[in-house]
């Protein structure tokens, strides 16, 4: 999608591009997990449709998009020269749905709280201890943030306690499903990027792809856009316009370098379902 210069649109340019390319690139499976996770997903899916038949232009059928989304909240989804943040419109996209539940308890001496905690959504935010900083020097695979938002909690275990012992709760959680679209937001100077997250479901190891990052610096956004193959393609509405610069196969590219992009630092990942 080419940036809309005088309604700064780059915002939608990334979050959407990079979901139209994995619609485009596999139809049957995206119309179908789209249409289950809420009413923007399904709208854009019907705008995708017309832009395939040539009824719409992509930015058209961004556009339309845009509409929707600054009818229901106008401040955050505004016109003219000021963009929306990657944020909003994770938030506004997906709904606020548990796909795992988990209760804590207590490694020492095995004290179970009973009420259950809600874990896993399809948006995240995350953020860094210092103790995680330390740890990974090099970065902090996103992988390993899941695993430690899934399972550790902050909560002293109140029975230790009163043996004046200081033993923390830990999180025993059962993921139920794995949302079909996760958007993680990345503290970028610090996160590695985990090209697949792992869930085990029932016994079963359901894998979730690296699909999208969005870079953000200077008041614009870009994006690169990986395939379910691997090759990685980045996309900037104001430069690269319409296209999309192949830039090589994520297996043969390190890590690190896609921390950044062209003077942009990442942002925002998106992990999608395997398809
Ligand atoms: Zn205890």
């Amino acid at each position: 999608m080419v940036w809309d210069a005088a309604d700064y649109s780059c915002g939608y340019d990334t979050t959407l591009g990079i979901l139209a390319n994995m619609w485009m690139h596999n139809i049957d499976v995206w119309s179908e997990r789209f249409c289950i996770i809420g009413p923007y997903f399904l709208y854009w899916t019907l705008l995708l449709r017309q832009a395939r038949a040539g009824q719409l232009s992509l930015e058209g059928a961004r556009d339309s998009m845009r509409a929707r989304m600054h009818t229901a909240r106008p401040i955050e989804f505004p016109y003219g020269p000021n963009g929306t943040s990657i944020d909003r419109i994770a938030r506004i996209l997906l709904p606020e749905t548990t796909h795992a539940t988990g209760h804590r308890w207590c490694p020492a001496c095995g004290y179970q709280d009973m009420e259950v905690y809600n874990l896993l959504e399809p948006y995240l935010c995350t953020a860094l201890s210092d103790a995680q900083r330390a740890a990974y020097p090099t970065g902090f695979p996103v992988s390993e943030w899941l695993k430690n938002h899934l399972s550790s909690t902050m909560t002293g275990c109140p029975v230790c306690r009163l043996n004046t012992h200081r033993i923390r709760l830990q999180m025993r959680y059962k993921v139920n499903t794995v949302p079909p679209i996760m958007i993680i937001t990345v503290d970028c100077g610090n996160m590695l990027f985990s090209r697949s997250l792992h869930f085990d479901v029932d016994g079963t190891m359901i894998v979730s792809r690296l699909r999208g990052i969005i870079y953000g610096g200077s008041a614009h956004f870009t994006s690169r856009y990986i395939s379910a193959h691997g090759s990685v393609w980045f996309h900037d509405g104001i430069t690269t316009a319409r296209n999309c610069v192949e830039e090589g196969h994520i297996d043969s590219m390190d890590l690190h370098s896609l921390t950044h992009a062209r003077g942009k630092t990442a942002l925002t990942l998106i992990y999608a379902l395997e398809e």
